[in-house]
């Protein structure tokens, strides 16, 4: 697996000299693929797993509620998936990812999540890659969207950079609980109008570094739907545990 033979020539995990940024006994240790809930992406336990035989195995609250811990927005995604868990040791290279100016690891964390063969089933599947819009305010403060960068090194053909908007800042979702975050994405996504008519029927793939809460992917869906999308699956990274533990955008 060409797993980057840019950045270090040290495993950014273990130090051993020289490898690519992830040396192959961390990918093995650090990330392999888990059960996951299909809806919200969080690790199903053992356990669990083998009690569940259904085709979509869902965790306990998502079968409870009908979807990703809240009601009000449950259809709105078809499906999520996640790498690794927002933890040791990629919290630390997602920052590094983000905050450092550092791009080049949008192909190691591409590679690592083309694990999954579900991942790899939706990006044939889908006609359109969206990656998760900064604001122009923040565009301009980091100097590139690492949402797109991950999309792009996913799917350079099907990644469409601009369609997905976010018109105005808003305050980071990990600072805030419940309603508050609904409140606080209110009216600040929007598509492309002049896209919307590609949008109608179409499989739709949303694409983010780290998954907090998934209340923005889960408001992203929604304007998708709005538009016709017939199905919305969304693909991250990373996934927190627990919420308000880590950064999203
Ligand atoms: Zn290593
Ligand atoms: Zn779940």
């Amino acid at each position: 697996m060409p797993l980057l033979d840019l950045l270090p020539s040290v495993c950014w995990v273990c130090h051993a000299w020289p490898s690519q940024a992830i040396c192959p006994d961390c990918v093995q240790r650090f990330a392999s693929p888990q059960p996951r809930c299909q809806r919200c992406a969080l690790p199903l336990t053992q356990a669990l797993t083998q009690a569940l035989t259904q085709a979509s195995p869902l965790c306990p609250s998502c079968l409870d509620l009908g979807g990703l811990h809240a009601p009000d927005r449950s259809d709105a995604l078809d499906s999520c998936t996640a790498c690794v868990d927002y933890d040791f040791p990629w919290a630390s290279c997602v920052v590094d990812f983000k905050f450092h100016q550092a791009p080049a690891w949008a192909p190691v964390f591409a590679a690592l999540m083309q694990l999954n063969p579900l991942l790899e089933a939706q990006l044939e599947s889908v006609a359109h890659v969206l990656p998760m819009p900064l604001s122009k305010a923040s565009l301009r403060e980091r100097g590139y969207n690492q949402a797109l960068e991950l999309a792009r090194a996913l799917s350079p053909e099907r990644t469409r950079p601009h369609w997905l908007m976010k018109l105005r800042e808003t305050a980071p979702q990990s600072e805030l609980k419940g309603a508050a975050r609904l409140r606080n994405l209110h009216g600040a996504l929007a598509l492309e109008p002049l896209v919307q008519r590609q949008i109608e029927g179409a499989r739709v793939l949303l694409v983010d570094d780290v998954m907090t809460t998934g209340t923005t992917l889960r408001e992203a869906a929604q304007r998708l739907r709005q538009c016709g999308a017939s199905e919305v699956h969304a693909a991250v990274f990373a996934r927190t545990l627990a919420p308000g533990s880590g950064w999203e955008s």
